[in-house]
């Protein structure tokens, strides 16, 4: 891009004019890749690490399995639409996002029960140990359902939290069985070095386990080469998936054959269909299954998965820098003196696809936004977030979301008694 000698661009670099951020757009890799979503007009959207937008195939896609294959074909689809193998098919297709090798991802549950899973199976291989060491900001989900495991196994295991901005690293020893870390954190969007606190983790004889939620889709990945062990995440982020979509889980190839599930139900036997009265389970990924796969939830998401993998990543991950560097730079220049605090990393490339931004007033100034078309989301207690999906987003509807942020601060439109009024999903 010429950007940088364009005389619009401000000492930043970044551009000082509506006109200059469009020619941004214009010579975007990425743009044409927008009209493959269904978004409504007018709105600016920055909750794709919320729920991502809808891709325009989707109800096309759903409405041919319900009723072709639902419809018409029936029970016979399981085998004649290959309805049984779309766990490994959609799951291998969100290996390649992810840098994962075939068989060794699994499109499945939801990513609190996939961490389930995969946590338990993962204790299991070092039985000797007896800590479990979790980032005590981490997405609560996640703490919840490490507790709710290690509650069910005694008094054995001690949950070990580590404090924002302390060393994960430090926190990790000889007795660690597991570390369990978002690779971005859903509020600060610290963005941690994937490789690196793997090996750290290795070093001490302990197992990782990343949660991708944030990551899967906008940041390239490559848990094969960078030894991971385990990892998980969601359908309805950044893959666009749909509301509820089915999450995924990886597992290494070099620990399956020891591998065992806690929810060893009859999707993840050797043989569901041999009715056996004991359980035996599969020697493959297919072990984690557990029930029957969500066939209309998942034909969504391979929807999603498919147009994320049109997206060449290092162009997604490029983009997704510079729409945050642009909304960075535009708040720092239209709000210098406002009561807002970034918050996270102040260097894009430490950081997820995400901003935010604390103030005081954070819930009644985003339901005033929200008011205005531009949609983010609030995270307790005060934090206002923006997500930027690289996919569908323009450079303009980051000019033109700071330029609506800035209105309403700077003219307080948000203090009004509609915009105060709580709701249940934030
Ligand atoms: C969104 C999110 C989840 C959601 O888990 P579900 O089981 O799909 O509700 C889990 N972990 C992280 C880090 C998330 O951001």
């Amino acid at each position: 891009m010429s950007t940088q000698t364009d005389a619009d661009h401000g000492a930043t670099g970044l551009p000082d004019t509506r006109e200059a951020v469009r020619r941004w757009d214009a010579c975007d890799p990425l743009a044409p890749l927008r009209d493959a979503f269904a978004l409504p007009a007018g709105q600016i959207y920055l909750d794709g690490n919320s729920l991502g937008a809808l891709p325009r195939e989707t109800a096309a896609r759903v409405q041919a399995v319900i009723e072709a294959q639902w419809g018409h074909d029936l029970v016979s689809s399981w085998n004649r639409a290959g309805w049984v193998d779309l766990p490994q098919r959609v799951g291998d297709k969100i290996g390649r996002l992810i840098g994962a090798r075939p068989g060794e991802t699994l499109a499945a549950d939801s990513t609190s029960i996939n961490l389930y899973k995969l946590l338990a199976a993962a204790l299991r291989l070092r039985p000797e140990r007896r800590c479990v060491v979790v980032a005590a900001d981490e997405f609560p989900t996640d703490l919840y359902m490490a507790e709710g495991l290690l509650g069910l196994l005694g008094d054995r295991y001690e949950l070990r939290l580590v404090e924002e901005g302390a060393s994960v690293a430090d926190a990790i020893d000889r007795d660690t069985a597991v570390v369990v870390l978002g690779h971005v954190n859903y509020r600060s969007g610290v963005l941690y070095p994937m490789a690196e606190l793997t090996e750290a983790a290795h070093r001490q004889g302990a197992l990782i386990l990343w949660d991708l939620a944030h990551s899967a889709g906008v940041i390239p990945l490559s848990v094969a080469a960078d030894g991971v062990d385990f990892a998980v995440g969601c359908g309805y982020k950044y893959l666009n998936g749909g509301p509820g979509a089915p999450a995924f889980l990886y597992a290494a190839s070099a620990h399956q054959a020891q591998l065992s599930t806690p929810l060893s139900g009859w999707f993840g036997h050797a043989q569901p269909f041999a009715f056996e009265p004991r359980y035996r389970g599969a020697d493959d990924i297919r072990k984690l299954l557990c029930g029957t796969p969500p066939v209309l939830a998942l034909s969504a998401l391979e929807v999603g998965v498919e147009l994320a993998l049109q997206a060449p990543m290092d162009q997604v991950h490029a983009k997704s820098l510079r729409l945050v560097e642009l909304f960075m730079g535009r708040v720092r220049a239209r709000l210098r003196d406002a009561a807002l605090i970034p918050f996270g990393p102040a260097a894009a490339a430490e950081r997820g696809s995400q901003v935010c931004l604390r103030h005081p007033q954070a819930w009644p100034i985003m339901q005033a936004l929200i008011a205005r078309g531009v949609t983010g989301d609030v995270r307790a207690p005060d934090i206002l977030r923006f997500g930027f999906a690289p996919l569908y987003l323009r450079y303009v509807d980051v000019w033109d979301a700071v330029e609506h942020l800035a209105e309403i601060i700077l003219t307080a439109s948000w203090d009004r008694p509609e915009f105060r009024a709580p709701r249940t999903v934030t």
